[in-house]
C-alpha cells in the first residue's frame, strides 16, 4: 500500500492519495481543494481512481467532491450519519457561505467494520463519532487515517452541530489507543509540529489524550 499525503485548500487540511502498487487502483480521502493538481497526480502516476472518502461531512474536507467526481468518475463514499446530516439545503447553505461548494450525495454509505478494497490494499472503516456523528477513520496495513478525530498532538473540536465530547472520549479510546503503538497517524489537517506520527507517541506526548480532556 502506498500513501500520499498532500496538503489542499486553504485550512491545512490533509488530503491522502492511497493505492495499490501492483494494480494501481486508488481512493482518495478528503480532497478539500486542488482539484485540478490532485486529479494530475492520479493520472500520472497511471492509477485508476474508484473512490472519493471523506472521513466526515465538514466543508473543508468535502469541498472538492463535486469536481473530483467529475474530474475523475469515482464513487462517494461517507458515512451514513454525516451523508444524512450534511446533504441538506441548510448544510448546503453553510457550505457555501464559507465559500466551499456543497457536496455531491455519497454514491456509497459506510458503518462501522466496512471494508474498501482497492487492488490488493483494504481499508476498514472505524465509525469514530464525537467530532461529527458520521466521522470515520480508516485503518489498513498498519496505516490510519484519522481526519480530525486525532491530530499530532491534538484532538478535533466538539463544540459545534452533531459534536458529542461524550461520545468522542469513547470513541479515541475504544477505536483508536486500542491499537498497536507502531500504527501510524495520518492526520486529516497539518496542525502539529510534524505531519503524521504514531500511537504510541500520541499515547507518550499528546496532552489531550490524558485528564482533564480524556
Ligand atoms: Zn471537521
Ligand atoms: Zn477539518
Amino acid at each position: 500500500m502506498k500513501v500520499e499525503q498532500i496538503l489542499v485548500g486553504r485550512m491545512a487540511v490533509f488530503s491522502y492519495l492511497v493505492y495499490c502498487p501492483e494494480t494501481k487502483e486508488a481512493l482518495i480521502i478528503d480532497p478539500g481543494g486542488n482539484e485540478e493538481q490532485l486529479a494530475e497526480k492520479i493520472k500520472q502516476k497511471g492509477l485508476n481512481l474508484k473512490y472519493i472518502v471523506n472521513t466526515h461531512g465538514h466543508s473543508d474536507h468535502t469541498g472538492g467532491n463535486a469536481k473530483m467526481k467529475t474530474l475523475t468518475g469515482a464513487l462517494l463514499v461517507m458515512h451514513e450519519a454525516d451523508s444524512e446530516l450534511f446533504n441538506t439545503p441548510l448544510a448546503h447553505g453553510m457550505a457555501i457561505h464559507m465559500g466551499f461548494e456543497p457536496s455531491p450525495p455519497a454514491d456509497i454509505t459506510v458503518k462501522d467494520g466496512d471494508k474498501l478494497v482497492i487492488g490488493n490494499v483494504t481499508l476498514t472503516v472505524l465509525h469514530t463519532p464525537g467530532h461529527s456523528p458520521g466521522g470515520i477513520c480508516l485503518l489498513g496495513d498498519g496505516n490510519l487515517f484519522t481526519g480530525d478525530t486525532l491530530f499530532v498532538g491534538g484532538i478535533g473540536r466538539t463544540d459545534l452541530p452533531g459534536a458529542s465530547h461524550h461520545q468522542f472520549v469513547t470513541s479515541i479510546r475504544e477505536k483508536l489507543l486500542s491499537l498497536p503503538d507502531e500504527t501510524i497517524v495520518w492526520p486529516g489537517h497539518d496542525y502539529g509540529p510534524v505531519p503524521s506520527s504514531t500511537i504510541g507517541q500520541e499515547k507518550k506526548l499528546n496532552f489531550y489524550l490524558r485528564p482533564p480532556y480524556m
